[in-house]
């Protein structure tokens, strides 16, 4: 029995998921999987695991996964309040913090927390309900959770620990889970809940300021404080930074000070400087710093600290403020990102001061995940930081692109909660015409070989067969397990069974364990995993780290803009080539090639500080270098926390590598790039003079060269891996290191 205060009784009552509690509780008594449908704010989240809870569901713990931890930090502290039942009780778990008891017995999590568990008991034993919340983001680990679950479940029937499942989505697109006979064989039903959704109005931009948006959001959000009449504004950044430097300019404009708004933005300032010092200081462990299975447990999470320093400041000036702010209305301005400490996003649920405006700047968790009450106003900028992936390299970054029209819609839905709304977007119809409809499933969109062996790390062996809500392409998973054999993730298939099938079905091997712990693609993962010989790992782990920043020189070759910056170009590209030369190195170390440079210029730099001044001065790009640096210190806490023993830690004043070090560097890189081998065109192959000083690789036609930038470009040596090939006048290779013939 649950004993609810009053006034909670009553705002839960005029939730429309209530008037669904009977059909919901029924098909949750009558199927082993059903999918609830329903607008943002419908009430999916805090009352399904209620409606559980009272119908006796809770024998075991009842799980809710989020993709984002914030939803689950939240979440639990108001299913807790609601149910007037501690958070010993209704608990959370994210990926390094919880407050689980024994008594608990509904718990919100991430889904990669769930994941994790899964590995350790496949049939989730002390559970009795799994609700995957927010499944149309299809976020990688919410689709796999799925296709997991989907053989899960009747697992557990069968054992005669009967479990029921539980997927929710803000939008009625759910065929990837219902119309997919390889993972449900009787569709699951599809509960929609009507959501009392007041007219949104939405007005375009006639035109779109391709880079300004920031200083756009800024002007709008002026004019409708000024202009419209009382309601909440909630705005829609991209990432953490733009949160921070409007919410700085919004308080400049309209001031509104509290001892408590002094305090908030104290501890802002604190939180900011502590993240910045340990990026400067590259602590010796640091577990929060480590990402072995759950890669992205939110992609939101990382936002945070990715390419955001630099961004700082500049934004602040953004927009020339022409708008001259009426101070006599306090604005009463909130950021609201993951990050942020769950007191100060609890700030965005209470009604504001009395006489100020509540004006909410977000990134996209208040897209579907949380609901603010009393927003009239949405101002959206129609872009998203997204993570995008790199094939050739493997290695994934985050880029501001346009957001797809679901994601518009749902933000706009944001404006008419609790009354008609409008909603700004800072851009034209014609380019909302131009958005994608859905965001795509992010598994299609990724590389699939580090999928691959993240599964196999969770005993999925075969991993063609795999439930997916949206597969990766045959072809794509096929070359994904060939690479993995050659790089010795996966044990080889066993002679008689060579053929068909068992190629796809080969069982993670020990090195893939740890392979699957380190944050790169396998590639570069399995140098990382022999580093530790020869104590070459400072080494590896720094070479892995320069492979995986794109572009870390400066480009000269590039057209001058003025006749003196013609003579300055000439000069820092004449100092590059001498820098380069002498980060080559001597003797052994040459044969290393270009990652011998790599490797110098990473030394070298943090010898000097790693400064804007050192870089500018040698022809570094001073951000490539900063990446450099955080992706050393998170690569050694990885392997530290594989091989304790090791005891790796990131010396800024490192020495060269010894003779006998750069030769063990040489064989480590081999074993990582031996499927980008290359092999001098031989004289008698030479059918073209064209093909004179050319490579041949296994897997084109075509003869590929070395750049003339290369260190080994007027070396020549007979065989050479690379790290990738890039096709601009010719098919060049980057990345080039020599290989012993013998
Ligand atoms: P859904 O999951 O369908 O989007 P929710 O269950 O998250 O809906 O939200 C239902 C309602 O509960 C919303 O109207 C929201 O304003 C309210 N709500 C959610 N969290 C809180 C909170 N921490 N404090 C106050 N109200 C909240
Ligand atoms: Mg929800």
């Amino acid at each position: 029995p649950v004993d609810r205060l009053a006034e909670i009784q009553e705002a839960r009552l005029k939730l429309p998921v209530l008037a669904e509690e009977q059909v919901i509780m029924e098909a949750v008594r009558e199927n082993p999987c059903i999918v609830i449908c329903g607008e943002t704010g419908s009430g999916k989240t805090t009352q399904v695991p209620q409606f559980l809870y009272e119908a006796g569901y809770a024998s075991g713990i009842i799980g809710i996964t989020e993709p984002r931890r914030v939803a689950a930090v939240s979440m639990s502290h108001r299913v807790a309040e609601e149910m007037n039942l501690s958070t010993r009780v209704v608990s959370y778990q994210i990926r390094y913090e919880g407050n689980m008891t024994s008594d608990t017995k509904i718990k919100f999590m991430t889904d990669g927390v769930l994941l994790k568990e899964i590995q350790k008991d496949f049939l989730l034993q002390r559970y009795s309900v799994i609700i995957i919340d927010e499944a149309h983001e299809r976020s990688v680990y919410t689709d796999i959770l799925i296709g997991l679950l989907s053989r899960i479940v009747p697992l557990r029937n069968k054992k005669g620990l009967p479990m029921k499942l539980l997927v929710m989505s803000a939008t009625l697109r759910v065929e990837d889970f219902t119309d997919n006979a390889k993972m449900f064989r009787t569709p699951p039903p599809v509960i929609k809940v009507d959501a009392r959704q007041f007219p949104v109005t939405i007005h375009f931009n006639k035109r779109t300021s391709m880079d300004d948006y920031t200083g756009d959001v800024f002007q709008k959000i002026c004019k409708i404080h000024r202009m419209l009449p009382p309601g909440g504004i909630l705005v829609f950044l991209t990432g953490q930074a733009e949160v921070h430097s409007l919410c700085r300019k919004l308080r400049n404009a309209f001031p509104f000070r509290k001892d408590e708004e002094a305090e908030t933005s104290e501890a802002m300032r604190k939180f900011k400087k502590s993240k910045k010092k340990n990026a400067v200081s590259l602590p010796r462990i640091n577990l929060d710093n480590y990402s072995a299975l759950p890669l992205d447990e939110g992609d939101e999470d990382r936002e945070a600290g990715i390419g955001d320093e630099q961004d700082e400041g500049s934004d602040l000036e953004i927009g020339g403020d022409s708008e001259k702010a009426d101070p006599s209305i306090p604005l009463y301005v909130l950021p609201l990102y993951s990050l942020l400490a769950p007191e100060q996003q609890a700030k965005v649920f209470r009604p504001p001061p009395p006489g100020t405006r509540l004006c909410v700047v977000a990134t996209n968790v208040a897209e579907t995940s949380l609901t603010i009450p009393g927003i009239k106003y949405v101002v959206d900028c129609g872009r998203v930081k997204k993570r995008f992936y790199d094939r050739v390299t493997g290695v994934s970054s985050f880029k501001v692109s346009w957001t797809s029209q679901a994601s518009a819609n749902q933000r706009a839905g944001r404006a008419g909660r609790t009354e008609p709304g409008h909603c700004y977007r800072l851009y034209s119809s014609a380019v909302f015409g131009d958005f994608s409809l859905f965001s795509e499933a992010e598994i299609t969109r990724r590389p699939v070989e580090d999928l691959v062996l993240q599964m196999k790390d969770l005993n999925i062996d075969k991993v063609v067969n795999f439930p997916f809500p949206t597969s990766p392409s045959a072809e794509a998973l096929v070359a994904a397990e060939q690479l993995l054999v050659s790089l010795g993730a996966l044990m080889e298939p066993c002679l008689e069974r060579k053929m068909e099938r068992a190629r796809l079905s080969c069982p993670i091997s020990p090195l893939g364990r740890a392979m699957a712990s380190f944050p790169v693609a396998p590639r570069y993962a399995k140098m990382l995993a022999l580093g530790k010989q020869q104590d070459c790992l400072p080494y590896v782990i720094a070479v892995v780290a320069a492979m995986t920043v794109r572009e870390i020189f400066e480009d000269f070759d590039r057209p001058a803009i003025s006749e003196d910056e013609s003579s300055t170009l000439i000069q820092r590209r004449a100092r590059l080539i001498q820098m380069r030369r002498l980060w080559a190195g001597q003797g052994a170390s040459l044969l290393l090639g270009d990652l011998m440079v790599m490797l110098g210029a990473v030394g070298a730099c943090e010898y000097a500080g790693c400064t804007p001044k050192f870089c500018e001065a040698n022809g570094l790009r001073y951000k490539a270098m900063v990446e450099i640096r955080k992706l050393r210190g998170q690569l050694t806490n990885a392997v530290n926390a594989v091989c304790p023993e090791v005891g790796v830690f990131v010396n800024p004043k490192m020495a060269p590598p010894t003779p006998h070090q750069v030769i063990c560097l040489r064989q480590i890189v081999l074993a990582g790039l031996g499927d980008h081998l290359a092999r001098r065109v031989q004289a008698e192959d030479l059918l073209d003079p064209k093909w004179k000083n050319g490579y041949k690789t296994p897997l084109l036609d075509d003869p590929v060269f070395i750049h003339p930038g290369s260190a080994l470009f007027k070396t020549l040596p007979e065989f050479i891996v690379y790290q990738e090939i890039l096709e601009t006048t010719k098919m060049y290779m980057r990345g080039v290191s020599a290989v012993e013939a013998e």
